[in-house]
C-alpha cells in the first residue's frame, strides 16, 4: 500500500511496458527498472487500442500478474482502468489510471473514484486544461482526493510526432493545483528517440515525476513498440533525470 501523502514528498518514476504480455517479460522488466530506480511498475491488463485487430492485453490474468511481479521485488503497481467492469478484478493494483480517451467518461471516473484507491487521470489529447480541471473534480466529488494528474501529449496541426508535448500544462497545472504533476513523454512523443529530452523538459519545468514505458526487447513488444526503451536506456535516463532533478528542485519553491 502506498502511503500517499509520503509518495507526494518524492519524485517518482512509473515504469514499465505498455501491455502485460506475459509471466517472465513483466518480471524481467519489474526486476530491472527497480534496480535503475522506478519507483512504481506500469503495465497494462486492459488495452485500448486504436487498431481493432491488434493486441488487447491479458485482461485480469495481465492484472494478476503485474501485482505478483510488483510483491517479487518490492514495486506498487499501476494499470489502467479502460470500463467500470474492469475494477472487480483489480483489488490489488495500488494506483489505477484513467486514459487519455477516458478524460470525460464521468461514470468511470466516479466508480473509479470510489474505490478509494489512488487515480493517475491522464490529460484528454483533445482537452483543454480547463476540461482536465472539471474531470478532476469527478474525482474529488467522491470524497477521493488522492490524484495524479499527467501530461501525456495533445493533439495539434503538427504530425511530426505521436502527439505534441504540452509541456505548459505542466507549469500551469502546477500553479492551479496541488496534486502531483506527472508527465508522460513516451506517448507525448511516440518515439523512443525523443523520450529522454521530452523527460527532461519536463523534470526542467518541475514535473513531480514521469511515466515512462520500459520493454525487454522493444523490438518485440505487442504494444506501443516504437516508444518503448530499452532497460538500459531506461537506466541511464533514470541517472540523468535524478541529477536533473538534484539541480531543478529547490529553483521552483
Ligand atoms: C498507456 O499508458 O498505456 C496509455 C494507453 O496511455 P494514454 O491513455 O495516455 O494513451
Ligand atoms: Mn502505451
Amino acid at each position: 500500500m502506498i502511503d500517499f501523502e509520503s509518495f507526494k514528498r518524492e519524485f517518482n518514476i512509473i515504469a514499465g511496458p505498455c501491455a502485460i504480455e506475459n509471466k517472465k517479460q513483466i518480471e524481467t522488466i519489474a526486476a530491472a527498472v527497480k534496480d535503475s530506480g522506478a519507483t512504481v511498475l506500469r503495465g497494462g491488463a486492459f488495452k485500448l487500442r486504436s487498431d481493432a485487430n491488434s493486441f488487447m492485453g491479458l485482461g485480469p490474468d495481465g492484472a494478476k500478474l503485474l501485482v505478483n511481479a510488483g510483491k517479487k521485488v518490492g514495486l506498487p503497481v499501476l494499470t489502467e482502468v479502460t470500463k467500470i467492469s474492469d475494477l472487480q478484478f483489480l483489488s490489488d493494483v495500488d494506483i489505477l489510471q484513467i486514459g487519455t480517451r477516458n478524460m470525460q467518461n464521468y461514470p468511470l471516473i466516479t466508480e473509479t473514484a470510489k474505490t478509494g484507491k489512488i487515480i493517475l487521470l491522464k490529460r484528454g489529447f483533445g482537452c483543454t486544461i480547463k476540461e482536465y480541471l472539471q474531470s478532476v473534480e469527478y474525482i474529488k466529488k467522491e470524497g477521493n482526493d488522492k490524484i495524479i494528474l499527467c501530461e501525456r501529449g495533445i493533439r495539434t496541426f503538427e504530425t511530426a510526432l505521436r502527439n505534441t508535448f504540452d509541456v505548459s500544462a505542466v507549469a500551469i497545472l502546477k500553479d492551479k493545483t496541488n496534486f502531483p504533476v506527472f508527465a508522460d513523454p513516451s506517448h507525448a512523443s511516440g518515439d523512443r528517440k525523443y523520450v529522454k529530452r521530452l523527460s527532461l523538459s519536463a523534470v526542467a519545468i518541475g514535473c513531480d515525476g514521469l511515466e515512462i514505458e520500459v520493454h525487454n526487447a522493444p523490438e518485440k513488444a505487442l504494444s506501443d513498440r516504437e516508444q518503448a526503451l530499452n532497460l538500459d536506456e531506461f537506466k541511464e535516463l533514470v541517472s540523468q533525470v535524478k541529477e536533473l532533478r538534484k539541480t531543478v528542485q529547490n529553483f521552483y519553491e
